[in-house]
């Protein structure tokens, strides 16, 4: 067993920016960081258009007021507006933080830091280093962890959250290299766990985002939030899904259809701010335009034009973009245009926590020793639908604040007491079981199966009917999964398949919870969008939801998960719900 006084889970920016505050704050707190990738590797290290902060650079009317009403507006009023003023009052000095760590940011011609607008936001206020923001911030916070001596567990897995006697207190975790299994135990464990674009076919996010925390938080009897409202990206790269960043349409791209109309005038709700309208409702109308025949050729897209930036622009802004258009597609955009459709992008749900990212439990009380940051957590200042920009900052602030509120909190806790043995055990029999599995469908026939399903059913567009066929299919694929699958590699060295069939597991449950939730939800708001209920319902669904894994098989119309949308009221505060138009 090994033991440290903190442990993070995850070394994207929300991981990495805790540990950091951690040891620099605290040096001498013994602080474990495990990745399944290299941290660099991270998601976060994609991120490309940037990052919101009212710095006041550009627009010097701006204020954190004004970003926190479009937080909040965006969110469609379902974000906590005490989180949301944590996240933007903070934002220019995360931002300051950064560039002292090293962060290399884009700059106006008098050398102080750039802002570009994004979508649903009122004012030019997202900094960034050209379209490859995240790569920037992410290799100074991972340099700086291993500058503090912060002992990294590269390629380790986490199996299991050990979460007993109403306390968190450790990991279960297994060794890609090796096979070898460890319990590692500690005085707080922190979830930066990430995404999950992978549950669906078409995404935006890399191999790794499978929503393990997710799983791993459900699995020991702890509720997800809001886990309905999955972001769709509008402009993912027709075919592949890769993100042409929102960094495009903010410095002045054209969305057209087959028609050669820039199609977002024609909508009532988007004809103001155009392409720069928030993604819940440019994505519907992208599909809308398809539906009405009016995509690229009739086909499933539409095109993303820049050529009116001339090439000057577009080299010196978003250079990324147009590299990607050439690798991938052989298109250069100062000469033509993109083809794009929306693309599975981020999760606005997540574990449930308090401003300071302690995880909340049944009855909403913190569970001690566990924290959560970043895109797997939900605290929740994205609400129903996130704005660009917003969730670097989320990582950055939150991943701060719980590196010092756990500096703190380790302080007085005492190291728990636990029996290392029955985990291992179980670890094992878990490993065993998969690694002898002799059936005859493949990972990947069953893995697309399921992204097939929720993509069908529970996409863009959604309705009862679909979203009960979606469970019923998802029932079906995970007994293939139980009774039928084959595993091939029966090693344990460096056994990518056997890590394939774990990620599995995770999208079964990340999928399902999905589902389960969305049927709960009747109304439309945000990124949820119901075709039997269109509206959204204030009186009665200005609630986050919570989704458990019932032990007891009587959830609500599905007979592994069982929705709660009673209890978590949001109290509008200072922004009282409005008409959302752009
Ligand atoms: C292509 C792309 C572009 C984006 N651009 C922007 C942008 O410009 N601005 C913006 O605000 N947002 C952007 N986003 C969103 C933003 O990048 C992410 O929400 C954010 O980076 C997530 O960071 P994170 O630290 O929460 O998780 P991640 O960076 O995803 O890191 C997750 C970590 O958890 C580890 N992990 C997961 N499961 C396990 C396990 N079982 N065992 C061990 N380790 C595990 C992984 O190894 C990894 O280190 C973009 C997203 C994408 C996909």
């Amino acid at each position: 067993m090994f033991d440290h006084d903190v442990l993070i889970v995850g070394g994207g920016l929300a991981g990495s920016r805790a540990a950091v505050a951690i040891v620099q704050n605290e040096p001498g707190l013994k602080v474990g960081l495990i990745s399944k990738v290299h941290p660099i590797r991270s998601h976060s290290v994609a991120a490309q258009g940037g990052m919101a902060a009212t710095l006041k650079n550009v627009d010097t009317e701006d204020s954190w007021l004004a970003h926190a009403f479009d937080t909040v507006k965006g969110s469609d009023y379902l974000a906590d507006q005490n989180a949301v003023e944590v996240l933007t009052r903070s934002a220019p000095d995360v931002i300051i933080d950064l560039e002292h760590l090293g962060v290399l940011f884009s700059r106006l011609e008098d050398g102080r830091i750039a802002q570009r607008p994004f979508g649903g936001h009122s004012y030019r206020r997202t900094c960034y280093a050209a379209d490859k923001t995240g790569h920037a911030i992410l290799h100074e916070l991972v340099s700086n962890l291993f500058r503090y001596g912060t002992k990294v567990y590269l390629e380790w897995y986490v199996l299991q959250l050990i979460h007993e006697e109403g306390e968190v207190k450790g990991v279960v975790a297994y060794c890609i290299e090796t096979g070898e299994i460890e319990v590692i135990r500690a005085k707080a464990v922190l979830f930066a766990t990430g995404g999950y674009g992978r549950v669906y076919n078409t995404t935006s996010n890399d191999f790794a985002s499978t929503g393990d925390g997710l799983c791993l938080t459900a699995t020991a009897g702890l509720p997800l939030q809001d886990m309905e409202f999955v972001q769709f990206h509008p402009t993912g790269l027709y075919p592949v899904g890769v993100l042409i960043s929102e960094a495009v349409r903010g410095e002045g791209a054209y969305l057209i259809n087959d028609q050669g109309e820039r199609f977002m005038a024609n909508y009532s709700d988007s004809h103001n701010k155009m392409e720069l309208s928030p993604r819940d409702i440019t994505s519907r109308h992208i599909v809308q335009e398809v539906r009405a025949g009016r995509g690229i050729k009739r086909g499933p897209f539409v095109h993303l034009d820049v050529r009116h930036l001339g090439r000057e622009k577009i080299i010196s802004r978003i250079p990324f973009a147009r590299e990607e258009g050439m690798r991938l597609l052989g298109i250069d955009c100062i000469d033509a245009p993109l083809p794009v459709r929306p693309t599975v992008h981020y999760s606005m749900g997540g574990i449930p926590t308090t401003v300071d990212c302690e995880v909340l439990g049944v009855d909403r009380k913190p569970i001690p020793g566990f924290f959560a940051a970043g895109e797997c957590a939900c605290v929740s200042v994205h609400g129903a639908n996130r704005l660009g920009s917003n969730s670097l900052l989320e990582c950055v602030v939150f991943g701060k604040r719980a590196g010092e509120k756990i500096g703190a909190y380790v302080q007085d806790r005492p190291m728990p007491t636990l029996e290392e043995r029955p985990y291992v055990q179980e670890a094992e029999k878990l490993i065993k079981s998969l690694l002898n599995k002799k059936g005859t469908a493949r990972i990947h026939d069953i893995r697309t199966a399921l992204q097939d399903a929720m993509t069908e059913h529970c996409g863009i567009f959604r309705d009862q009917q679909s979203i009960q066929k979606g469970l019923q299919e998802v029932q079906k694929l995970k007994e293939r999964y139980e009774k039928d699958l084959n595993l091939d590699d029966r090693g344990t060295i460096f056994n990518m398949e056997l890590m394939a069939a774990l990620e599995l597991r995770s999208l079964f449950t990340v999928g399902e919870m999905i589902l389960a939730s969305a049927l709960q939800r009747r109304e439309s708001r945000g990124a949820h969008y119901r075709s039997d209920y269109q509206q959204r319902d204030d009186a009665q669904f200005l609630k986050h939801s919570l989704v458990y894994l019932s032990q007891d098989k009587t959830g609500i119309e599905t007979n592994t998960c069982a929705v709660d949308l009673s209890l978590q009221t949001v109290d509008p505060e200072r922004f009282m719900p409005q008409e959302r138009k752009y």
